[in-house]
């Protein structure tokens, strides 16, 4: 009947859109994952490991991401490189919150994880993600510079396969 004929109509007309919308978010995703534009948050020794990354031996710039910037407003990565104390907390949440969006949050090394030698310490942040939500964790004190190319890669995937990572997370 002409009721449930347009109800059809409405359907494949709504399915057309969700199709052309995830082609879209495909598209997008690719894009994003293969040009990651990181904010500099050195904060110790891991800092090193991650400016060796950015040289000529391991070259990040093979992968899209070398252009490491001062200002939160053009990065979408934070790759927490370093000791976290309690007192730069705060500043690490606002300069995440400056971020554009999408962005997502790298913790390189034990102490940016979850403090490392120095979590005993009254001072110390046990772990960047109790301030931000952090996608990928590199261990090592400290992981080599190679650590935080996979560790890219691997926030690659997570953003190229959103459908995947819910999968594994979730398991639906
Ligand atoms: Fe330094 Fe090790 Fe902490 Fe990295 S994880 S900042 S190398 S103490």
């Amino acid at each position: 009947d002409v009721a449930k004929e347009k109800e059809l109509r409405e359907a494949e007309a709504l399915m057309e859109k969700n199709v052309l919308l995830t082609s879209i978010d495909k598209i997008l995703n690719w894009g994003r994952g293969h040009s990651f534009w990181p904010v500099t948050f050195g904060l110790a020794c891991c800092a090193i490991e991650m400016m060796a990354a950015g040289g000529p031996r391991v070259d990040i710039s093979r992968f899209g991401y070398e252009v490491f910037r001062a200002s939160p407003r053009h990065a979408d990565v934070m790759v927490v490189a370093g000791t976290c104390t309690r007192k730069m907390a705060p500043l690490l949440r606002m300069i995440y919150d400056q971020m554009a969006e999408p962005k997502w949050v790298i913790a390189m090394g034990s102490c940016a994880s979850a403090g490392g030698p120095f979590a005993d310490s009254y001072s110390m942040l046990t772990g960047v993600d109790k301030i931000v939500p952090v996608d990928v964790y590199i261990p090592g004190c400290p992981p080599r510079p190679e650590s935080l190319v996979y560790g890219l890669l691997q926030l690659q995937y997570k953003v190229n396969h959103p459908d995947k990572v819910r999968l594994l997370k979730h398991g639906k």
